[in-house]
């Protein structure tokens, strides 16, 4: 089993381009943000725990985190790898997965820090089938209509909102980025600029991947 590891800052747009190369490579996505949504809205004790980092923009603990995984990892998709998106954030969580799957690729997307809060503050996601949409930048073609399955159902993220971006940042720069120096080193790093058009990035993303 190989996986893929889906890098980058809030907003860097792992979460679209996961849902593109998913469709190329067959790996289901795992987000552990997702996930914690998930738990968030079903009011598990996971999902009250979590809730009062999340909210703060602080990162959820390691031992929660790596129990989702250790859970998700067994399910029947999981077989032949998947692909990670949020996950690891931190060193002791990319060692756990390292003992779980091998990670044959980390997708770095980088994007500067001065375009991160705009990203975020327009993103909005299709509460029926998850497609990821922009006011500006990646609008839905008609208005108020998704563009892969028509529904007029969307949602905002609670923490999508600048003051929180501020300190998921800095968790970011403080606790994920020393990561990227890790996996540097076991070559299998790549680099992909994501300030550019989608369709650019995924084209970059799945050429990495050959
Ligand atoms: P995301 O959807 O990936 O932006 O994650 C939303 C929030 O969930 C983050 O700001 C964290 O509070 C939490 N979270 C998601 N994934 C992780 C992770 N791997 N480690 C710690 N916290 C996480």
């Amino acid at each position: 089993m190989e996986s893929i590891v889906l890098f980058g800052p809030p907003g860097a747009g792992k979460g679209t381009q996961a849902q593109r190369i998913m469709e190329s490579t067959g790996l289901p996505q795992v987000s552990t943000g997702d996930m914690l949504r998930a738990a968030v809205s079903a009011g598990t004790p996971t999902g009250v725990e979590a809730k009062k980092y999340m909210d703060a923009g602080l990162l959820v603990p390691d031992d929660v985190i790596i129990a989702l995984i250790k859970d998700r990892i067994q399910e029947a998709d999981a077989i032949n790898g998947v692909m990670f998106d949020g996950f690891p954030r931190t060193i002791p969580q990319a060692e756990a997965l390292a003992g779980i799957t091998v990670v044959s690729h980390v997708i770095a997307i980088e994007v500067p820090d001065d375009k991160i809060v705009e990203r975020i503050c327009g993103r909005f996601t299709c509460a029926d089938c998850s497609a990821v949409f922009h006011d500006l930048f990646n609008p839905t073609k008609i208005d108020g209509k998704c563009d892969t399955c028509g529904s007029g159902n969307f949602k905002r993220r609670a923490d999508d909102n600048a003051d929180t971006v501020m300190s998921r940042l800095n968790a970011y720069h403080e606790q994920t980025s020393p990561l990227a120096e890790w996996y540097q080193t076991k070559g299998i790093f790549h680099i992909i600029n994501g300030d550019r058009e989608i369709d650019q990035i995924t084209e970059d993303i799945l050429s990495a991947l050959k």
